[in-house]
């Protein structure tokens, strides 16, 4: 019996008993099999997460008192660690070591939340009259549905309980059907906290079946969503009909711009990193390179011989510098995506195949890629791959280098490496981007916000804004020496 859906405080199976395995991505062995949610466990899952909320059980306690559960939790993090990088490695395919760091930064999202949760809520409205006392409140804003990607599933998972669970939500959290397992760890760790029964749920299963309740349900109030574009316009139709709160954290095709005069190996080691890490299955991979055109050959002979000799390899791989992509459907995406750029002109310099090593056989290995060549017109430079696959475009001027940089539908990153910290500094503030980073690429940190301009996304998590998505807003005026309005004659 398979019994990973958590419910109403209780673990069970599906109610029909369906379960599904869970595969590696690095050799297709199965590593789980999980519990598959019927309609009946979602609704059961909403039920309970709405009773619990409005009975008052976790939504009544104080800030503080759920700032130390949110602690609580990040210290049994901490303690389950690496056995929870374990679960992770094993459904993403990602490098063990990769896993430890992933669940090192969801130790430190939730001491942020827990740390945000203690400071002052709320405040006093001067409205220059002595007898009236104005105040804002914050208020958990309700039921909130949690739904994440499997390319960090835990991580994107944290930066919506941590606050939810901080400001007094009750939610219902649903990871990606092929990377359930630090879910299952982490909500084992809520309920050995001691939140209170029926505020956190889980349930696991496809999207498209299981999810959908959680975006239509008049019962939700927030749907915080991390994942593609294509789902993401879904979610906001359905929540048009009750007017659901949301939050979207949706893709990005990030530009990465060298200008001539950076520090041109520092620019090269990182453009490798933010197009390669973890085989560019990350939202703000740097995997649309823009290089003064002077310098242009330079950057990218060497970017492309970098490219060729990175090694790829499964969790336990010791040489190996990052790892398959998650399924085969996508590494079937991520092909077709090269070869429509090649038709479109774009000139392919390395890679663009999948790995024909024997070791590789079994996996979804695919070679890191880069396509000369190309215009911001073309397909593979305004659609996000998702995997490791860097486009190449050329500029002459500073203000060629912006406009390439903000044409595109996202707007999730950038970076921009120059020695002129003026000019660094112009176009970081031209760029229509959530997170710039000026000679450097992709660090980040759970006190600063993180969140897309246009259709990278609605809203931001982590930092202080992470935590107002999870709360409402409530003005109370209470007059201290009632008198009549006035304001019509009848009540004179
Ligand atoms: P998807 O949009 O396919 O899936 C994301 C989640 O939504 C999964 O749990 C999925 O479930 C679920 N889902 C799918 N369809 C529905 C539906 N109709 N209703 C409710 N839930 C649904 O994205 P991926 O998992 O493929 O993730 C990759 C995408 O996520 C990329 O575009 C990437 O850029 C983006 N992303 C953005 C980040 C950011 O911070 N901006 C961070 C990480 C990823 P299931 O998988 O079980 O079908």
């Amino acid at each position: 019996m398979v019994a990973t859906l958590y419910i109403d405080g209780a673990w069970r199976q599906a109610s029909d008993g369906s379960a599904h395995d869970v595969h590696s991505p690095h050799d297709q062995r199965i590593v789980a099999t999980v519990s598959q949610a019927t309609q009946s466990d979602v609704q059961d899952a909403i039920t309970a997460a709405r009773e619990s909320f409005d009975s008052g059980i976790f939504s009544s306690w104080s800030f503080n008192e759920r700032s130390a559960l949110v602690a609580k939790i990040a210290d049994l993090l901490e303690r389950d660690a690496d056995l929870i990088a374990r679960k992770e490695s094993d459904d993403t395919g990602k490098r063990f070591i990769e896993a430890q760091y992933d669940v090192a930064d969801v130790v430190s999202t939730f001491r942020h939340f827990a740390a945000l949760g203690l400071k002052e809520h709320g405040r006093v409205v001067d409205v220059g009259l002595d007898h009236v006392s104005s105040r804002i409140v914050h208020e958990p804003l309700g039921v909130a549905s949690l739904i994440g990607p499997w390319n960090y599933p835990l991580l994107q998972i944290a930066w919506k309980v941590a606050p939810a669970l901080v400001a007094g939500c009750s939610f219902i959290v649903k990871p990606s059907e092929l990377t359930p397992q630090s879910a299952i760890a982490l909500m084992k760790i809520i309920e050995e906290a001691g939140t209170p029964k029926g505020v956190a749920n889980l349930i696991l299963g496809p999207g498209s079946v299981v999810g959908t309740p959680l975006i239509n349900d008049p019962r939700i109030d927030l749907v915080s969503f991390t994942g593609g574009l294509t789902t993401g316009q879904t979610i906001m139709r359905a929540a048009a009909t009750t007017i659901k709160k949301l939050a979207l954290e949706l893709g990005g095709k990030n530009p990465h711009i060298i200008f001539a005069d950076a520090d041109i190996e520092a620019a090269i080691d990182n453009a490798v990193t933010a197009a390669f890490l973890h085989s560019g299955q990350v939202c703000s991979a740097g995997t649309r390179l823009i290089v003064e055109r002077s310098i242009h050959d330079q950057v990218v002979n060497e970017i492309v011989r970098r490219a060729g000799l990175i090694t790829l390899g499964g969790p336990d791989d010791r040489l190996a510098e990052t790892g398959p992509l998650i399924s085969q459907a996508h590494l079937s995406n991520v092909s077709q995506y090269v070869e429509k750029g090649v038709a479109e002109g774009a000139q392919l310099l390395v890679g663009g195949k999948r790995s024909d090593l024997p070791e590789h056989a079994q996996g979804w290995y695919y070679l890191p890629t880069v396509l000369d060549n190309c215009t911001s017109k073309m397909f593979c430079v305004q659609e996000e791959s998702f995997g490791p696959v860097m486009t190449v475009e050329v500029f002459d001027t500073e203000a060629q280098a912006i406009a390439i940089g903000n044409d595109t539908p996202f707007g999730l990153s950038g970076g921009v490496w120059s020695k002129d910290a003026e000019k660094a500094a112009r176009v970081a503030s031209a760029l229509r981007h959530g997170t710039i980073w000026v000679n450097d690429f992709g660090p980040y940190r759970p006190a600063a916000e993180w969140g897309g301009y246009k259709q990278s996304g609605i809203g931001r998590e982590l930092g202080e804004h992470g935590l107002g998505e999870y709360l409402e807003i409530k003005h109370i005026w209470t007059n201290n020496a009632p008198s009549r309005s006035g304001w019509f004659r009848a009540h004179e």
